[in-house]
């Protein structure tokens, strides 16, 4: 046996995903089979179904103050994203073709932009600074007369990093372009006003704040010109045609309530967790935070550490019954080197050797003194053990 003899199961990956609050679970339970009615149908169950939508998505929209008619229900975050810029390339293409994206954007993001630019249009990655940071005046020079959105995250998933998204905004708004941010990591965990901050589109889901997966939410300021990704039946104002999942919906609504009353406390409690990762795993010799030490997610911490390998450091954390993650999950399966640590600045060695720790509202005192201890001792043995040490000295 490695280090203990207990096998603990700690969870501490809650940026991949969250567990289904039992709350939600509950109030999703009906609607499986008892309450299992089409919104589209006109009889009653149809009714009933019509009417849990339409509550389900004035509670939702009220967590990011939008208008309820303002926001759409999605299968993901991923369409949600692809709808944005899908949509807005094509209705606005005569305007122009340009599209602005920061280069630590998730994958929904970079692919689908990646696939406009074969269509022709022109895509502008921003570079960020060492903590992620998206640099206003470059975001300023980018943006073109032909520039038709600029897409920026809220937080990134990797390093959690938070955008000065008020600015960004205004730097958009005086520019007349549309603005986009993917809000998947931080919605639930801080706070997001699209009436105040004027934003036009802002991708949300489910499943990364203890709702069910495949249920997302777009919000699509009135009047936005955008085309919908999926065309069929006039669900949803006629803008994300599918049967709506109304058992994912309403799972998505109950987790929206109680984020709306346990964000401020959550953040709080999570804070505190995660300030004593960081303070303590930094005390390892050669051992680095990734992302903005201030402007980032109250559950994120992120490190990278010097002759290691991030995957092997995962398998002995592993074996010691931690679930963790070195990067997005969704780029796991790949060896290349994260595209957002790669952004920050560090080498692809370096980046090979992150670690990213994400606690949740399960996350226990008790289960960060285990996690503090496992890293501790795993870095000692594979430093020991690392082919990279001598090479990396000279
Ligand atoms: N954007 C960000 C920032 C994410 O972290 C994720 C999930 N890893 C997504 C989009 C995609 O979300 P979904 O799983 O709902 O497609």
């Amino acid at each position: 046996m490695f280090l203990s003899d207990q096998k603990m199961g700690i969870y501490i990956d809650y940026a991949a995903t969250t567990p289904v609050d039992p709350r939600v679970l509950k109030a999703m339970e009906p609607y499986f089979n008892e309450k299992y009615g089409n919104t589209m149908s006109l009889h009653k169950q149809g009714r009933e179904a019509k009417e849990t939508l339409r509550k389900s998505r004035k509670t939702v929209a009220a967590l990011m103050n939008a208008e309820p008619n303002e926001l759409i229900f999605t299968g993901s975050a991923t369409e949600s994203n692809n709808t944005v810029l899908k949509g807005i390339a094509y209705a606005n293409k005569n305007k122009g073709k340009h599209i602005i994206i920061s280069a630590i954007e998730h994958n929904s993001i970079i692919e689908p932009a990646r696939w406009l630019e074969k269509q022709g249009y022109v895509i502008t990655r921003l570079p960020v600074d060492k903590f992620g940071l998206v640099n206003l005046t470059q975001l300023d020079n980018a943006i073109r007369k032909d520039t038709i959105l600029v897409s920026i995250m809220q937080a990134n998933n990797e390093i959690g990093t938070i955008q000065d998204i008020q600015q960004i905004v205004k730097i958009c708004k005086e520019k007349n372009v549309y603005f986009h941010s993917d809000a998947t990591q931080s919605f639930g965990k801080i706070p997001i006003n699209v009436h105040q901050m004027n934003i036009d589109l802002l991708s949300v889901n489910s499943h990364k704040m203890y709702g069910p997966k495949g249920i997302g939410g777009l919000y699509i300021k009135k009047g936005t010109k955008i085309e919908p990704l999926l065309h069929g039946g006039g669900h949803e104002f006629n803008k994300r045609a599918s049967t709506v999942n109304v058992a994912g919906v309403v799972g998505f609504a109950k987790a929206a309530r109680i984020q709306q009353k346990e964000m401020k406390s959550d953040a709080q409690k999570q804070t505190i967790l995660r300030d004593k990762l960081i303070d303590e795993l930094l005390t390892i010799n050669d051992s680095h935070l990734n992302g903005h030490p201030t402007k980032r997610l109250p559950n994120n911490a992120n490190f990278w550490f010097a002759y290691i390998e991030g995957e092997s450091l995962l398998m002995h954390l592993d074996m010691e019954g931690i679930s963790a993650s070195t990067g997005s999950a969704c780029s796991s399966d790949s060896l290349k080197a994260s595209h957002v640590l790669l952004a920050i600045g560090l080498k692809p060695q370096e980046a090979h050797g992150s670690l990213r720790l994400s606690i949740g509202k399960y996350t226990t005192k008790e289960d960060i003194e285990y996690v503090l201890g496992v890293v501790s001792k795993s870095v000692e043995r594979l430093r020991k053990i690392s082919p990279f040490q001598k090479g990396w000295k000279q």
